[in-house]
Order: C-alpha cells, then structure tokens, then sequence
C-alpha cells in the first residue's frame, strides 16, 4: 500500500499564536473566538484559523487518519520568524522549531517530520538554527516568498540555499505577504489567488534565474499550489530569460546558464494543491512523476475539502507506480526519511 505523506499542511502552535497576536505587526494577528484567528494585512484579511486541529496538536493527531493520510509533515508559514523585528526573529524561529519538532516526538506515527522557520533577516542564526532543527527532525526548510517585503533570491540570503543544499534539506516554497497586494486590490481580487501564487512562482524563478540550481545540485525547490504558474509558463520562463538578457536592468543579477532553462525547472517539484487536474497534468508533464507529491494546505480554508489523496488516486493518466511515488515515495527520497 503506498504511504500517503501530506507536506503542505500547517500546525500554529498555541505558545507561538499568542507571540503573534502580541509581537507580530505584518501581518497582524487578531484573536475572533476559541481557537478561532484572523490574518489581517493593513484593512485586508488574508487567513483563517478556524478550530483546535490547526493550534492543538492533539486534536490535530486525531484528525489525520480522518483525512485518509498516513502522515504529515507539519509547518508554521505564514507569518514565519521572518516577519517579525530583527531582533525578535531568533528567538521566534526557536520556538516554532522546538514546538514542531515536540509534536513530532509526541506523535511519531503521524506526524512524523517537520518543516523548520528561520530567522531569514539573521542569516548566521538562521545557519545554525538549520542544523539544529535537522538534529530535531526537520527534513525541509519552510521557505517564505519573500522575505519581510525582499526577495529570497537577494545575494545575503544566499549562505541559506548552499547551507541547505549541503544538508540536503529541501525549501517548500509557501506563500507570505503577497508583493503583488496592491495589484490585487484595484483589480478587487483576494490575496489568495494571484497574490500567493504569483508570489511562489517569483520567489522560486528568482532564485533559478540566479543560477541556484546550477551552483547548488543538491538544493531542491518544492512549490506549493502546483507551482504556483511555473508548469503552465515554463516556456515564457525561459524565453524571457534569454530574449531579455540584454536589455532587462535586473539581468545583471542573472548567472549565465548554457543549457536550456526548462532543464533547471524539471528539477523543481509540486504538489496536487490546486486540486485541478488539467494544471496537475501540465506539472506531471515538465516533471514527471518523480517531481510531484502530495499536499493538502489542511486546514486552510484555500485547501478545500483536503482530499488529496483521493485526487491524485482519480487522475486516469496516473500508473499505480507513480500514484505510489506521489503520494509518498518522492517526499521519502528526496527529505531522507522513512515511515
Ligand atoms: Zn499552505
């Protein structure tokens, strides 16, 4: 029977949601009920904790076999330590950290992993808070879309990527305070949709377009929401990359890359979670099935009725093999762990 692990899931920890409601000003986080929460940017609402399996994680370890998931790989994302003062991001990238990985000890079966935080605005404390979160139990890094308002791909985040590829610790790219918000509200379109997505795609192009994946063969990218648009721009992508090399100023910044860029973006990998099986197909055909798997977005709101695992199993183009290989086996491989 194929292990089916969801990686694009969240858990708020209690202790952490109440240094958010008190610290955090970008987004602000406001208290609405009993284990109820709301994301607030500016005037904008921008997310929801709706119930006890999001913050407890008692609640939560019952609630995953209901999913019909054999495990989660468990992260805090959006806001991140990064999102906070300078001075407040180490201390709160150490008490995500140590509430993940305490949920994993206490419930190895189904929550056996986690995604660490980082500092991000402190680069030496977020090295050092990357190897001992993988002492911990982080088999991935939860890699914001932007850093507090920067782009990760800016020259002083580059230590993380190379530390991280030596480590063999995986970024799963996830949404933050979208760049693009104000472009979502005078077209009257929430965050969610072209904010997060697009956020994603220009987080992790960044990064290709600056020759990441050239010079770092053990860094892999894993994009939620199916990539946000990569599968489905992959030609513009590396069009762009090369037609406007000469003219475009931010080229500069671009390492100069031989091979065709759609080569560099057949190592990157997505999840099912836009939950549409034409965008899910257009992804399998860039990566193959070796570079999908399994995401819920449980228990955001955005994630739908969460039924992942009954969606990839559903898609007809799909072999028993690689249904096997997306609902578990590739996040195995490639975070080194096994259940
Ligand atoms: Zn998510």
């Amino acid at each position: 029977m194929a292990k089916k692990i969801d990686v694009h899931t969240h858990l708020y920890p209690r202790s952490y949601m109440e240094v958010l409601v008190k610290h955090c000003k970008s987004p602000k986080f406001l208290k609405v009920g009993d284990n109820k929460y709301r994301m607030q940017e500016g005037d904008t609402i921008m997310g929801h904790i709706d119930g006890a399996e999001e913050i407890d994680p008692d609640v939560r370890a019952q609630a995953i076999p209901k999913l019909g998931l054999d495990a989660q790989v468990i992260s805090t994302p959006l806001p991140g330590a990064e999102r906070f003062e300078k001075s407040m991001t180490v201390e709160t990238q150490e008490l995500i950290n140590n509430e993940l990985a305490a949920t994993c000890k206490k419930y190895p079966k189904v929550m056996p992993r986690f995604l660490c935080s980082l500092s991000w605005k402190d680069v030496d404390a977020s090295l050092k808070e990357m190897k001992r979160a993988k002492g911990m139990g982080a088999v991935g890094i939860l890699c914001p879309s932007n850093v507090h308002g920067r782009a990760i791909s800016d020259p002083e985040f580059e230590p993380i990527f190379k530390q991280a590829a030596e480590l063999g610790m995986p970024f799963v790219v996830h949404p933050s305070v979208p760049l693009t918000a104000e472009a979502q509200n005078i077209n009257g379109l929430p965050w969610q949709l072209f904010g997060f997505t697009f956020d994603t795609t220009m987080a992790t192009i960044g990064c290709v377009y600056k020759g990441y994946i050239e010079k770092y063969p053990g860094l892999t990218f894993m994009v939620c929401h199916t990539g946000g648009t990569i599968p489905f721009l992959a030609f513009r992508i590396s069009n762009s990359y090369k037609k406007y090399a000469e003219t475009y100023k931010g080229a500069k910044d671009w390492m100069k890359m031989d091979k065709p860029l759609t080569e560099y973006l057949k190592k990157i990998m997505f999840d099912n979670c836009q939950y549409w099986g034409p965008s899910f197909r257009c992804a399998y055909e860039l990566v193959g099935a070796e570079g999908l798997y399994l995401g819920t977005d449980y228990p955001h709101r955005a994630g739908g009725d969460w039924g992942a695992a009954g969606f990839i199993e559903a898609q007809p183009w799909l072999n028993d093999k690689e249904k096997e290989m997306i609902m578990g086996g590739n996040v195995m491989r490639v975070m080194n762990f096994k259940i």
